[in-house]
């Protein structure tokens, strides 16, 4: 009975609609949350292009849910940025985001819950979790779309396309309206009262107004019949009837939750916000709210999310895993802006609500505001202030902190010059003598020998190989510290850490290591010198170009011979690196 041409779905969808259509998943609820956050980002970006692209400013957007028990279907309208023929296409047809297929995968073993969904990019197929029936009409924003609306229908094994102008749906508007013919098991979402709560719950953290379609019982006054006709001078007895009208019932009626005072807040209104905003599944690590005023106003909520938001497990910097949304006096522009935080902040989701950036901000305006750098600044300075608070007052939380985005950190302080002398109090090395956790500079430097002017490091493919590095003899000799630098990032962080606290770091493995000697020490290297000359040129001679020179030295204490680094030298970890990076 599907009109028109039927086009098949690209096989990963099919998989994620066989398992969706056979799922004995019973919290169905999770569709409607997905439905109203894709409407709801349908119409930030038709506001976004709208300042953009076009110079009139938008119509006034918003969301609509109505329920038919007669035909037993749930629409779900918006007036967003709607789609093009071959946007449906694309959408709702293949799967384009990275990833999902490893969804499929344990959603299919049963590992992963359906309740996900919506982190994968593939949500709009959860609404076949109610349905047996789909239909999605839509007319583009775009000028491309010369007016017209297509329809989109699919019982679930293919789906159709067809011009549906002529439903004049949307007038001159552009939008999107999804009905839902529901299961014979999906009946109670024809019930208003459960929509009601339900939309509650998802539309708080939504910034359209969200209208259900809503029953209500109204009473009348009529006169009353049963009662004796009034008498000369009385009125006409009345009785009240119950009638039930239906009225577009707003939902969301709160305030956004950055825009509210922090003291009112709490913190698990805090989480539901970052969970649906960033479509997370844990909780925050951290909470960070604050209001700027003065020469500039603004607005700020950060979050630093407590494991490594999934975009981000691959790569590390993905411009998929950057979640700062950007608003100029409420409305939502961008949560991809490279400018809002530094690179080495990409792990934080957050909302920057200004007042003073104009409406119409292209990524070219932004780079060059002032206005932009300053709100930069200051929603940096918080951040690290609110990791300072961890490092100072929650050792445990600040570990996993650092576990989760210490190489964020090193990485910063290796191409951020503006934050590189902030970020040494808070890297964190393996040592000789750490233990269990790792050491900090401020405690290394706590634990120095008297005497003792440098921070000592070496390098090398892990704890173990670090410290049997022969190096390491004459340290433990001397009851010296060394940290230990495990990985290519560790080694280019410490050359950019370069000292702390006036304390140089120094790799002990590389030539123009010079601890302090007794006299006796000094009197020693000197006979020894003498005694092993002609070994040491002999050796010199049998090696030739594969060293650069034979010298005798006391940095060893049991092994005879070692391999050092010019004291510009690259460590081997590093020349591996470096070339693992180049092929
Ligand atoms: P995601 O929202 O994570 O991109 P979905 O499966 O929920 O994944 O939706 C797929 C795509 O379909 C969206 O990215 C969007 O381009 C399009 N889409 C879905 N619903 C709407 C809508 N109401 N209006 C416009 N586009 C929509
Ligand atoms: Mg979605």
């Amino acid at each position: 009975e599907d009109e028109g041409e039927q086009f098949e779905f690209q096989a990963e969808v099919g998989r994620v609609m066989d398992i969706i259509i056979n799922s004995l998943y019973s919290n169905k609820d999770v569709f409607l949350r997905e439905l109203v956050s894709n409407a709801a980002d349908a119409c930030d970006k038709k506001r976004f292009l709208a300042l953009t692209e076009s110079d009139s400013p938008p119509e006034s957007m918003k969301l609509r849910i109505n329920s038919d028990k007669d035909a037993r279907t749930l629409t779900i309208e918006d007036n967003g940025v709607g789609m093009l023929q071959a946007e449906l296409k694309e959408n709702l047809g293949r799967i384009a985001r990275s990833g999902t297929a490893n969804f499929v995968k344990e959603l299919g073993s049963g590992e992963a819950d359906v309740s996900l969904i919506g982190q994968f990019g593939v949500g709009f197929y959860s609404a076949f979790l109610v349905a047996n029936k789909v239909e999605v009409y839509s007319k583009s924003f775009r000028k491309e779309s010369d007016g017209k609306t297509w329809k989109w229908s699919s019982t679930g094994q293919s789906y159709s396309i067809v011009d549906a102008s002529d439903s004049a749906l949307f007038g001159d508007q552009s939008g999107t309206k999804i009905v839902l013919h529901l299961r014979e098991e999906a009946q109670e979402y024809l019930d208003t009262g459960k929509l009601s709560d339900l939309l509650k719950k998802y539309s708080e953290f939504i910034t359209f107004p969200i209208e259900l379609y809503n029953e209500k019982v109204q009473y009348d006054q009529v006169p009353d019949e049963s009662a004796p006709p009034p008498k000369e001078g009385e009125k006409q007895k009345m009785k009240s009837v119950p009638r039930s009208v239906f009225e577009w019932d707003v939902m969301n009626k709160m305030k956004p939750i950055w825009l509210r005072n922090p003291d009112v807040v709490n913190s698990s209104e805090y989480t539901e916000f970052y969970k649906t905003t960033f479509k997370a599944f844990d909780e925050p690590m951290t909470v960070t709210h604050f209001k700027v005023e003065g020469q500039i106003e603004f607005r700020a909520l950060v979050f630093i999310p407590s494991t490594m938001p999934f975009e981000l497990t691959r790569d590390m910097f993905s411009p998929e895993g950057r979640a700062m949304r950007l608003y100029v006096k409420r409305v939502f522009i961008n949560d991809k802006f490279e400018d809002l935080v530094p690179r080495w902040l990409t792990f934080v989701r957050g909302v920057v609500d200004s007042e003073d950036l104009p409406l119409n901000v292209g990524r070219e305006i932004l780079q060059k505001s002032r206005t932009l750098k300053i709100i930069r600044k200051r929603v940096v300075r918080k951040v690290l202030d609110t990791i300072d608070d961890l490092r100072e007052n929650d050792p445990t939380k600040f570990e996993s902190f650092w576990t989760s985005y210490g190489k964020y950190f090193k990485v910063g302080l290796v191409e951020d010059l503006d934050y590189k002398d902030e970020l040494k109090r808070f890297v964190r090395f393996w040592s000789s003598k750490s233990g269990d956790n790792q050491t900090s500079l401020d405690e290394y430097i706590g634990r120095m020998k008297e005497g003792q002017d440098k921070i000592y490091f070496v390098t090398g493919e892990g704890r173990r190989a670090a410290e049997i590095a022969p190096a390491m003899e004459k340290m433990r000799l001397k009851d010296y510290e060394v940290l230990y630098m495990v990985d290519p990032l560790d080694e280019i962080c410490s050359q950019s850490i370069v000292d702390y606290e006036g304390k140089k770091l120094v790799d002990i493995n590389k030539a123009g290591l010079d601890l302090e000697k007794s006299e006796e020490e000094k009197k020693e290297l000197e006979e020894t010198t003498k005694e092993y000359e002609t070994l040491a040129t002999w050796l010199k001679k049998q090696l030739g170009e594969r060293v650069q020179k034979v010298q005798i030295s006391d940095r060893l204490v049991d092994s005879p011979a070692t391999l050092v680094q010019g004291e510009w030298g690259m460590s081997p970890m590093m020349q591996r690196y470096m070339k693992s990076q180049t092929t």
